[in-house]
């Protein structure tokens, strides 16, 4: 594997990896972006397969066992994890991936493959993460909290990170995430 071909986003709840990740694929259509499984439910409006693959924990922990993961890790009270058969078949080809995981993840991706690029996504500041995760609407308070005390954890893993983008405007951030993939030439 090349450097360049796998890119991992990570970044608190929250900092808008998402709406970035979204926007990058219009700009830069030869990525491809995995899908990662899940135990949490799903948010109105995600499609299971889409958004995420929406397992029962039963499910999930079947696939671990079978080593059907890349990686995995516990967030927020949930399991999230790369299915590893799609991802190396589009390294195979070639193309860029893109992995939207936790800092765990991107640390056991990391071990694995160490050609991997690992990028932090900022937000501004905690009380604009917390006004997003917020207008979200899609949070009790106490899992708004725990998002919270998970993203101070994570933003101690920030200097592991080869770059660190803030979002602090969804079409700035972008551009300084286009430039980073093409500087690496994919
Ligand atoms: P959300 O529930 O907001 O969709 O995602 C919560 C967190 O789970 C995010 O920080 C996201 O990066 C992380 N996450 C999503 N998919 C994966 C995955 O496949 N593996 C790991 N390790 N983390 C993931």
């Amino acid at each position: 594997m090349r450097k360049g071909n796998l890119i991992i986003i990570s970044g608190p709840s929250g900092a808008g990896k998402g709406t970035l990740v979204a926007e990058l694929t219009t700009r830069v259509p030869s990525i491809w972006v995995s899908v990662s499984a899940t135990t949490r439910a799903p948010r109105p409006g995600e499609v299971d397969g889409e958004n995420y693959v929406f397992l029962t924990p039963g499910e999930f922990e079947r696939r671990v066992q079978a080593g059907e993961f890349l990686e995995w890790a516990s967030v927020h009270g949930n399991r999230y994890g790369t299915l590893r058969s799609t991802v190396e078949a589009k390294i195979a080809e070639g193309r860029q991936v893109i992995l939207e995981i936790d800092p765990q993840g991107a640390a056991q991706v990391k071990a694995l493959m160490p050609e991997a690029v690992l990028i932090f996504i900022l937000a501004p500041s905690m009380a604009e993460l917390e006004r997003r995760i917020r207008g979200r609407g899609a949070e009790t308070d106490e899992q708004v909290a725990v998002r919270l005390e998970t993203a101070v954890r994570e933003l101690e893993l920030v200097g592991t990170y080869d770059y660190v983008v803030e979002n602090d405007d969804v079409l700035r951030a972008t551009n300084e995430l286009a430039d980073i993939l093409e500087s690496l030439g994919g």
